[in-house]
């Protein structure tokens, strides 16, 4: 059976961290702050919202929900995005998406000011990103690289196949793991024959959006599985007829892998602290405070 790598414990580790940081700073009269636009009426966004506020709270960094009525437009949400830009006291800005259905979301995620952009979404941090630059990286794929590192898996020289190739987790992961001098393969919807492509993974990151479609026959044995895909599944056994679903095929990876992150309790705590590390770092970058 593969270790099963606790997204929970990293995630509670990382937080500790983060929460002596922040404490450092305020000694230094600094707080950082993050301020999240909700402008939309998915309920899932809502409690993903609720839950970053919670951190913030219980780590020390100011926090805002600003909440614009559904009749909001582009133009005012701009505006608000331009408001914040300016503000000194805030740090990062995220734009919880799905916005509104009339609001243009590249053209509010493009007015995010790159220095406060903690999902690191903007081309300007895409591009820091691919030219090793100081700047902030999107959370989920800099939150699996923690967890590869901080389970002492060795990236480099490693083969490392990351299927799906989304600019929110795919590309990303992929760059991350190029820069950890992984050799990095990246893996789509018309990859051809991806068992015999997945097969070759040292490290296998999973990030496709099909429940439970990588089986064990698609994992060397001993490789290290990142699972980051999550959906809601029908399963009569569960309560409420649905549970969590990654896109790895559990019962049957564990039984192949060397280690690999469960669903949920892998990916997904380190999403929700790695837009903290992001908060504090463009805090520090942005008003010239030395890195802790
Ligand atoms: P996208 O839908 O944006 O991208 C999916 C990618 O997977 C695409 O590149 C697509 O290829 C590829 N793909 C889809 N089907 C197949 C297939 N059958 N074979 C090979 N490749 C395939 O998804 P995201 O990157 O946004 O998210 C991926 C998963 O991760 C989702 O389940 C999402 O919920 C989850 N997620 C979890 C997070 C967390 O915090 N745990 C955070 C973000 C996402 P193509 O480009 O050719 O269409």
């Amino acid at each position: 059976m593969a270790k099963i790598l606790d997204g929970k414990a990293i995630a509670a580790e990382i937080q500790h961290e983060v929460a002596a940081d922040v404490a450092a700073l305020r000694a230094r009269g600094i707080q950082p702050g993050l301020t999240v636009i909700l402008a939309g009426e998915d309920p899932a966004s809502q409690l993903y919202v609720r839950n970053k506020m919670r951190m913030c709270e219980t780590l020390g960094i100011r926090s805002e929900t600003i909440t614009p009525p559904s009749t909001v437009t582009t133009e005012e949400l701009l505006a608000i995005v331009a408001r914040l830009n300016a503000d000194d006291n805030v740090d990062g800005i995220l734009v919880q998406l799905p916005l509104f259905k009339q609001v243009d979301s590249k053209r509010v995620l493009m007015a995010v000011d790159p220095a406060k952009d903690v999902d690191g979404f903007h081309p300007v941090s895409i591009g820091n990103l691919v030219t090793q630059r100081p700047g902030l990286v999107s959370c989920t794929p800099a939150g699996i690289i923690e967890i590869l590192k901080r389970s002492g898996v060795t990236i480099a020289g490693a083969r490392a196949v990351v299927v799906g190739r989304s600019d929110i987790v795919g590309k990303p992961v992929a760059l991350l793991l190029l820069h950890e001098n992984a050799t990095v393969t990246i893996c789509h919807s018309r990859t051809r024959d991806l068992p015999a492509v997945t097969h070759e993974a040292d490290i296998l990151i999973a990030a496709l959006g099909q429940p439970e479609m990588i089986t064990g026959d698609y994992i060397k044995p001993g490789a290290v599985v990142i699972d980051v895909g999550t959906s809601r599944i029908p399963d009569p056994s569960a309560p409420k007829g649905m549970r969590w679903a990654g896109d790895v095929h559990f019962p049957s990876a564990s039984a192949v892998a060397g280690a690999i992150t469960p669903v949920p309790g892998g990916v997904g705590p380190l999403t929700i602290v790695m837009l903290m590390v992001n908060t504090v770092k463009a805090c520090r970058l942005r008003r010239g405070a030395p890195p802790a």
